[in-house]
């Protein structure tokens, strides 16, 4: 009998293979004399060394090309003589097997880091080795992301950065990652962020994972966030079929936006630099809907030379030549500090002096900004709009689009990303170009949720009536008075949320590039009634998880 076990899903992914589990790093062994004589404890580091080194082999016959390479390497490093006998005289000390191989292996590790170079580099390798053969001497499976040696589902309780750089994504390869599954980490954890920027299937938050054992075939399902163990034959087939029809959407030309009667929906890209352009285009960016320009000034101590910045700027808008191009003024403060903007420390920076009240505080860092703005948009021929994050007042929104009128930009809005602008949105439209909702920041704000605070991650969802009510606010006003409401903050990459944003208003969607081919059939599967029917179901529930479900219910999926 088939088991589900529900999460968040990210984006629309369907997959299914056998569990492999992510073995934590287990704790270093202790200093302390063995039970056993030293001739059985050699014996049982013997066979531990042997079966790693075997391992390794095997799975370097299976990887082939560089990899092969390494782990041979690290088959032969785990049988190498003279950490045998290093092993061998902590043995006849009197100490445990696990403890020897530990203090060995770490004293090899000291001399190699002295060597330096090629070899000092091999240092890590080695850890690894010696955690393998530590595990097998416990009786426990290998630590860090499994490498089976055939494609598998990834079963986690969540992912260090560190861990992220070493999924094997590769179609041809062993020991491919199918699908992720994490039992911590809700949708805005790193894992989530990672897999939507890598496209990997994944459903995370999924507490009762932690059952699933190696082996279990699972199939994932991002589009419903369940995780189902033990399939049927025919729910394995409709899983494969839909993988399939996926497969072929990625594969089809990439069109402009739109829902299923045509209503246009510019789907644009959020980039941090221009070197994110050329990979938006590939993937189909209509443009650009939110420039963050500070990921550009992280480093800096110093605020950055209008010469500086308008090499920047010139650079994106010479990519998107033709296209729209939507500049954020320098949002500092809370998690994105910068120095020459947030000196003075604040007990509760996400309620501070941030975004454009940290800019008012150094106008001439703003107004610095605007004249390279200005004078890259004469260069070149992308169309311009420029916007101020965390507007809270009518009165904000005219300082800054008066101020960018009058350093020369045609086009100027705001981020709603305070209930207060979002509430007042009929009279902010009044003096901006355009509204763009930051739901990241419009969720916090609302949830008054930490968005960078696990304890409260929960609280931290888009997806809850209370916000959706606030973006269908702004949507009625930017509808009564013509003027475009992007939504640039990670709920557009939700293909289903995404339906939903455009029922309650959203004339654009703007996300990372990867999140573009699933929002664009998702969206295509709707007509502008259904989109607007699935959002008011989403409203009239009484919380996120309601709201989720209710859409679902409304989609037909
Ligand atoms: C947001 O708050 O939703 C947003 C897009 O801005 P950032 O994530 O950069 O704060
Ligand atoms: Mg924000």
């Amino acid at each position: 009998m088939s088991d589900t076990i529900t999460g968040v899903g990210i984006g629309l992914g369907v997959a299914h293979g056998p569990v492999a589990r992510m073995a934590e790093r287990a704790p270093a062994p202790r200093d302390e004399p063995s039970s056993r004589a030293a001739d059985e404890e050699a014996a049982r580091v013997r066979e531990a060394v042997a079966a790693v080194a075997a391992e390794l082999n095997r799975r370097a016959e299976t990887a082939g090309g560089a990899a092969r390479d390494v782990l041979e390497a690290q088959a032969m490093m785990a049988e190498d003589p003279t950490l045998e006998e290093a092993v061998q005289s902590r043995l006849e000390d009197g100490k445990t097997s696990e403890w020897a191989v530990h203090d060995a292996f770490a004293e090899f590790r000291a001399t190699l880091e002295a060597v330096g170079g090629y070899l000092g580099e091999r240092a890590a390798d080695l850890d690894d080795v010696a955690a393998r053969v530590i595990a097998h001497l416990r009786g426990e499976p290998a630590p860090g992301v499994p490498t089976p040696g055939h494609p598998f589902v990834l079963v986690a309780p969540d992912l260090a950065p560190a861990d992220t750089a070493l999924l094997d994504l590769d179609p041809d390869s062993p020991n491919r990652v199918l699908a992720l599954v994490t039992t911590d980490g809700g949708p805005t954890s790193h894992t989530a962020i990672l897999a939507r920027e890598k496209g990997i299937v994944a459903v995370v938050g999924a507490s009762e994972a932690a059952h699933l054992a190696d082996g279990d075939t699972v199939i994932v399902d991002a589009a419903s966030g369940s995780v189902t163990a033990d399939p049927s034959d025919e729910q394995l087939s409709d899983a494969q079929r839909r993988a399939d029809e996926r497969a072929a959407a990625e594969a089809a030309p990439v069109t402009p936006g739109a829902l299923a009667d045509g209503t246009a929906v510019p789907l644009l890209a959020n980039l941090g630099s221009p070197a994110g352009a050329a990979e938006a285009l590939e993937l189909g960016a209509e443009g650009v809907g939110l420039f963050r320009t500070e990921f550009l000034f992280l480093s800096s101590k110093e605020a950055p030379t209008v010469e500086a910045q308008q090499a920047e700027y010139t650079r994106l808008l010479t990519a998107f030549a033709g296209k729209k191009v939507v500049v954020r003024v320098l949002d500092a403060g809370a998690d994105k500090p910068l120095p020459f903007l947030n000196d003075a420390p604040e007990d509760n920076p996400a309620l501070g002096l941030r975004g454009l009240r940290a800019l008012r505080a150094s106008e001439q860092i703003l107004r610095d900004q605007l004249t390279a703005l200005a004078r890259a948009d004469a260069d070149t021929d992308a169309d311009l709009w420029v916007m101020a994050p965390m507007i809270a007042t009518v009165e904000e929104t005219e300082y800054f689009t008066s101020l960018a009128r009058e350093l020369g930009l045609k086009t100027a809005g705001v981020m709603v990303e305070v209930p207060a602008s979002a509430l007042l949105a009929d009279r902010v439209l009044k003096r901006a170009d355009f509204a763009s909702i930051g739901t990241n920041d419009l969720t916090q704000y609302t949830m008054a949720a930490d968005r960078l605070l696990g304890t409260v991650a929960t609280l931290q969802d888009p997806w809850h009536p209370a916000v959706l009510r606030l973006i269908s606010h702004v949507g009625e006003a930017g509808a009564a008075q013509g003027k475009p409401v992007g939504i640039c903050g990670e709920a557009a990459a939700d293909p289903l949320l995404a339906v939903v944003l455009v029922g309650l208003g959203a004339t654009t969607l703007s996300m990372a590039p990867a999140a573009l081919a699933d929002v664009r059939y998702s969206l295509g599967r709707f007509t502008i009634d259904d989109a607007r029917r699935i959002a008011q179901a989403a409203l009239d529930a009484d919380d996120a998880a309601g709201a989720r479900a209710a859409a679902r219910a409304a989609a037909g999926s």
